[in-house]
């Protein structure tokens, strides 16, 4: 109903787009200048070198002004030729559309994972991947795809262990790896783990509007680039990085997003990034102690995995959880993540990530439980309750 405007702040919590914060929404409000002027490539220099310290890299950081998934075109279009094998994991929703994805792109991409549902509810198996990898004596298998934080379940991905498991095969793979919803968010180190291409996004830990995304890359990555086949030209990096070197862009950049993506940085090298894990790792723990106390299971089943992003509530056998999801929506102008793909109908997903605090979660999960009751979803206590108390009992200071 487009006549009805709720009074108050609309509760954004899905996992991405995240609520943006004012002091980058004003940072974002300044005038558009000249994307070749000298103003502008101080700029360019200045933020560029910030983002490496988010990604953990000394290396460069290629920014499109294209959502995640042209990030995702964009690595797989400097690594790989058409033709070439990749090595993908199922995880989820976006496994498989990053999957769909390298299929349409003409490579020829292999998908593992546990069988049936299992795999939308573990991680990655390093020691699959390193199997598959033994197997493959001739390395026809040029690329290893993984999901580091699945978006559509709450599962992250032991990313240093499927290193471990390429190197222990001695093959020389790349290692390509999505990192859309996590970074700045869930720990992730691209150097330190030996990542050949990062991929990221504004929307979500970096708390900016849609609209601007990464590809941080090692030197294979950009290596291979140097010689691969797969038509690009909106993607190359190689003029872009040659443009970097001055702050420009070979193409017109998205200027304020830009601005945006400046402040960004800044609030998150001020808080310090150990602080910014801290914090949500705190959230993710609150929100699952109330998902426990109503007595619903987690779409995570193993602990050592559990999102810091976002939190999978998986409703009763019958419970249809987008009528849930719908009802809190019109009822407490609340957004929550929609089940996608597998887990369409039979799961809910809690964003908790970017500019929140205790209490917008106690608020978050409050609209979920009324929601929930209302709905006539049996709850064996109060999630708010549990999650109140896990706040007041677990200070930030206490966990740093
Ligand atoms: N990969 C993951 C893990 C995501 O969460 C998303 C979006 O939510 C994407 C890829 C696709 O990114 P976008 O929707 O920005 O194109």
């Amino acid at each position: 109903n487009l006549d009805f405007h709720p009074s108050g702040r609309h509760f954004l919590q899905i996992p991405g787009p995240s609520p943006v914060p004012d002091r980058i929404l004003r940072a974002m409000s300044l005038p558009t200048i000249d994307h070749r002027g000298p103003e502008f490539g101080a700029l360019g220099l200045t933020l560029l070198a910030k983002l490496k310290q988010v990604f953990k890299t000394e290396g460069p950081v290629i920014i499109y002004p294209a959502s995640g998934t042209g990030a995702w075109e964009a690595a797989l279009a400097n690594t790989l030729s058409p033709g070439d094998r990749v090595l993908m994991f199922e995880t989820g929703h976006f496994a498989t559309l990053w999957h769909t994805m390298a299929r349409r792109l003409q490579l020829d991409p292999e998908f593992i994972g546990l069988p049936g549902y299992e795999g939308w509810r573990h991680g990655v198996r390093a020691d699959m991947i390193e199997a598959r990898l033994r197997e493959d004596p001739a390395h026809e298998i040029k690329a290893v795809c993984v999901v580091h934080n699945e978006t559509s379940t709450g599962v992250t991905s032991d990313i240093a262990a499927v290193r471990r498991a390429i190197d222990a095969a001695g093959h020389p793979a790349l290692l390509l790896v999505d990192t859309i919803s996590g970074l700045a968010s869930a720990d992730y180190r691209h150097d330190e783990w030996g990542v050949d291409v990062t991929i990221s996004g504004s929307q979500k830990g970096l708390m900016l509007p849609p609209g601007i995304s990464f590809n941080a890359v090692s030197e294979r990555a950009i290596e291979a680039s140097h010689h691969n086949r797969m038509p690009k030209s909106f993607w190359a990096w190689d003029e872009i990085l040659e443009a970097n070197q001055n702050g420009y862009w070979p193409y017109t950049p998205s200027t304020n997003l830009l601005y945006g993506l400046n402040e960004s940085l800044d609030m998150l090298l001020e808080e310090g990034l150990d602080q910014v894990l801290a914090r949500h790792q705190r959230w993710a723990a609150g929100v699952r102690q109330a998902v426990a106390a109503w007595g619903l299971e987690i779409q995570c089943q193993d602990p050592a995995v559990y999102s810091p992003v976002l939190t999978g509530v998986v409703m009763p056998e019958g419970v249809d959880a987008d009528a849930v999801r719908k009802l809190i929506y019109e009822r407490f102008d609340l957004s929550l993540g929609t089940g996608l793909g597998k887990a369409k109908g039979k799961m809910f997903r809690i964003g908790h990530l970017g500019d929140c605090n205790d209490l917008t979660l106690i608020a978050t999960l409050g609209g979920c439980e009324a929601g929930m009751k209302l709905a006539g979803v049996p709850l064996a206590g109060s999630g708010v309750g549990a999650a109140l108390d896990y706040f007041a009992h677990h200070p930030l200071d206490a966990i740093r």
